[in-house]
């Protein structure tokens, strides 16, 4: 389970990263893209501009030279810089002389053009040339960029071009436009055969474009900048999310093998500890571990008196003092309640589980320290050693719970060691909790009944109903045996209630028959979970309402453990049970945690001295002294008392000298089934326990009790 769970966080923590790494990538792409993209654009404006500007050129040298040629040239005076143009020699006019005998010169439009971008080149930077596959001036020869734009003209493709171009290690935009004759420019130019209308060449402009570059460099710079920062930003949050995304995975990752109150690991976690373990025991058969179970005595008690908060305070200390005792190669785990499991590894033998199982109980030997009280609690543990015979941690941890049951029906804060015996006990009692469900459906349940001597007036005062149940193949199943089981499922209710409706209804009956002056009384036990129900007083007035049993007549007996833990509940109960005036019997008294103070808080009617007080009576000692001690607690506390367990004449007859008023046990007679008890009441027994007594012995030598 661990490993599923550890193998989906590291296939998710995987997946998170190549998901961040991707999302780095397309964030690097992006932004890089969104770089380039806006530098391109940039660049493309730049190169707008100047195309903007290469036009604009274009169109004033156009305009100028469109207003020369419309004028047919300028006469300037040759000079330096304007000399006669060799290539209008043809021209009668090139050169004339003015009235005042100044020398003129023709300077044509191309001439002309050509003077002003040598200018405007000096001053400016930019360019400008007319040019023609055929010219009057070499000089106007076009290079071999314009010599492509020219040929595109004559295809007719297009009449302009604009390109970008290095010249002289300096980047340009070129720009040509087509040129075409017009009336003026036959003057000059007729003689290359153009005519008016022709292609007669193209102007050429070249913008600078280093100014436009550096601006275009600079709103490039703070891009980039801004591009990183974005960047930076992306990349950040990308980590911290997968930082995250992490923590979150290893906080679910935890959560899901842990427990949440303790922090411990749980169940999943523990089993896959212990599957470890199996993995090194196939690889060293030597290798030894346990699988320990340790339960808390009464933590239900302890959650009902304290409540939930420091019941779970309670679970914190207790599991951290547990660890602290265990060794860090150990493992400790929350099955949750008050259960924990603990593995204990590479350890040498059984001896060296239990020393540590009772160094673990020895430390419950100290209060817990909650809210400034100090708690004691306890606790059992089942131990389950490796061996051959395991194969998975379930099995030892359900031996290792069986082992811990049996610790704790042996007495609490006990440690029990798990044999096979133990597991086939285990299953037995998962029959009986099984087949218990139909027992009474399918008249397997029967109630026996017991009589109660009055020693006063040698009769029979009443019975207790004590269940039994003929299991078809478990055979006579002992109700120590099936009570406790059914009163963990709960179904003790259902089952209390059929005895107590069998027994009323059974008495009434007899009463009715053998003695309507002086009825019987019922005894019938109730257990603590029967106490525990706040409407058990209800049920039982409808019993006495359905079978007309008179109230006084029913005794209800309550043992001491059924009141401990449900004090409050229990008193609640059994006050309302007395106000119905139904009698109320402590059994067993001194069997179990036999404190003075329930007599005082509780108001009981009958005190039933236990039996192994009765059989622990000597002729004198202690035994003796503490029947008779007990008696006078009863008379002074105005209690009945009724002695269980009389077995032989002489217990009969130190009771009688004590003046015990009522006794019970196998030296009148054993619990009987109805039908032998009507017996004994037709041959009249109720009347004398004399008859009662002979009846039974004769009975009894005849056959074997039941
Ligand atoms: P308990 O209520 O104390 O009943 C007396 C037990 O002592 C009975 O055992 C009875 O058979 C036995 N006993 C009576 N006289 C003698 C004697 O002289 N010597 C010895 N050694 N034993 C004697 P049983 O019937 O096996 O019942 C055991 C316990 O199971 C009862 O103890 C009672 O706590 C419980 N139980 C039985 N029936 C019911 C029931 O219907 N409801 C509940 N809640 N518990 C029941
Ligand atoms: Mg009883
Ligand atoms: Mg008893």
């Amino acid at each position: 389970m661990q490993s599923y769970i550890s193998n989906d966080y590291n296939f998710i923590a995987q997946k998170t990263l190549y998901i961040s790494l991707l999302a780095i990538f397309i964030l690097t792409v992006l932004t890089a893209y969104s770089y380039y993209w806006n530098i391109e654009n940039i660049h493309n404006e730049k190169l707008n501009l100047a195309l903007a500007e290469a036009k604009a050129n274009w169109n004033k040298d156009a305009s100028f030279r469109k207003w020369a040629t419309g004028h047919g040239g300028m006469y300037v005076q040759p000079d330096e810089r304007t000399p006669p143009n060799p290539a209008l020699a043809h021209l009668p006019n090139r050169d004339v002389v003015t009235a005042e005998g100044v020398k003129l010169t023709l300077m044509n439009p191309a001439y002309m053009m050509r003077q002003m971008t040598e200018e405007f080149e000096e001053h400016y930077g930019i360019k400008g040339k007319i040019t023609g596959k055929l010219q009057l001036n070499p000089i106007n020869k076009p290079d071999e960029w314009q010599l492509k734009a020219l040929n595109i003209f004559e295809s007719g493709k297009s009449n302009e071009v604009f390109e970008q171009q290095t010249i002289d290690g300096k980047p340009y935009l070129r720009y040509m436009k087509a040129m075409y004759m017009t009336k003026g420019c036959v003057k000059c130019h007729g003689i290359l055969g153009f005519k008016e209308g022709d292609l007669r060449g193209g102007v050429s402009v070249s913008i600078p474009l280093s100014h436009y570059f550096a601006a275009a460099t600079q709103t490039g710079d703070s891009i980039f900048t801004t591009h990183i920062i974005i960047w930076l930003i992306g990349f950040i949050s990308i980590m911290i999310m997968t930082k995250l995304i992490k923590k979150l995975l290893e906080h679910m990752a935890h959560e899901a093998l842990h427990d949440c109150l303790t922090g411990l690991p749980n169940l999943s976690l523990f089993k896959n500890r212990v599957s470890q373990s199996f993995k090194q025991k196939q690889r060293n058969p030597k290798y030894q571990f346990a699988v320990c179970f340790l339960d808390l005595d009464r933590f239900k008690n302890l959650n009902d008196s304290h409540g939930h908060s420091v019941g779970d305070q309670l679970l914190i200390k207790l599991s951290q003092r547990v660890s602290n005792i265990l060794r860090p190669s150990d493992t400790i785990s929350r099955m949750g309640g008050d259960e924990f499991t603990f593995l204990l590894d590479n350890i040498s033998d059984l001896d060296e589980t239990i020393a540590i199982s009772e160094r673990i109980l020895k430390s419950f030997k100290k209060p817990f320290n909650i809210n400034g009280d100090e708690i004691f609690t306890n606790a059992s543990i089942g131990i389950c050693m490796s061996s051959p015979q395991y194969t998975g941690a379930d099995d030892m941890i359900r031996d290792a719970d069986i082992a811990m049951y049996r610790a704790k029906s042996s007495g609490k804060g006990q440690i029990d060691i798990f044999n096979p015996e133990m597991h086939e006990y285990a299953i037995e009692t998962m029959k009986i909790e099984n087949d218990l469900r139909t027992a009474i459906v399918n008249n397997q349940l029967e109630v026996y009944y017991q009589p109660v001597i009055n020693l006063k007036n040698q009769k029979i005062d009443g019975f207790e109903a004590l269940l039994r149940w003929h299991h078809p193949t478990l055979g006579f199943v002992s109700p120590e045996r099936f009570i406790p089981i059914s009163e963990s499922t709960g179904q003790i209710k259902e089952l209390g209630q059929w005895v107590l409706t069998q027994a009323c209804q059974q008495v009434r009956e007899w009463s009715l028959q053998y003695c309507p002056n002086d009825e019987f009384s019922i005894a019938v036990n109730l257990s603590s979970i029967q106490l525990t129900d706040s409407v058990i007083h209800e049920q039982i007035e409808e019993v006495l309402r359905n079978t007309r049993m008179t109230q006084t007549k029913l005794h209800l007996e309550v043992t001491e453990t059924a009141l401990v833990g449900h004090k409050e509940s229990a008193k609640q109960t059994i006050k309302k049970i007395r106000n119905s005036g139904i009698s109320l019997s402590i059994d067993d008294f001194g069997k179990g945690y036999c404190s003075l103070t329930y007599l005082q808080e509780f108001d009981f009617d009958i005190l039933k001295i236990d039996k192994d007080f009765i059989q622990d009576m000597g002729p004198e000692g202690k035994g003796l002294q503490l029947v008779r001690t007990l008696m006078l607690l009863a008379r002074d506390l105005k209690m009945k008392v009724v002695a269980e367990g009389v077995e032989t004449e002489e217990q009969l007859n130190r009771l009688k000298a004590m003046k015990c008023p009522y006794i019970q046990g196998y030296y009148f007679s054993r619990p009987l089934p109805a039908d032998q008890i009507k017996a004994l009441l037709e041959m009249g027994c109720h009347k004398d326990s004399l008859l009662l007594l002979n009846a039974n012995r004769e009975k009894a030598g005849k056959q074997a009790y039941s």
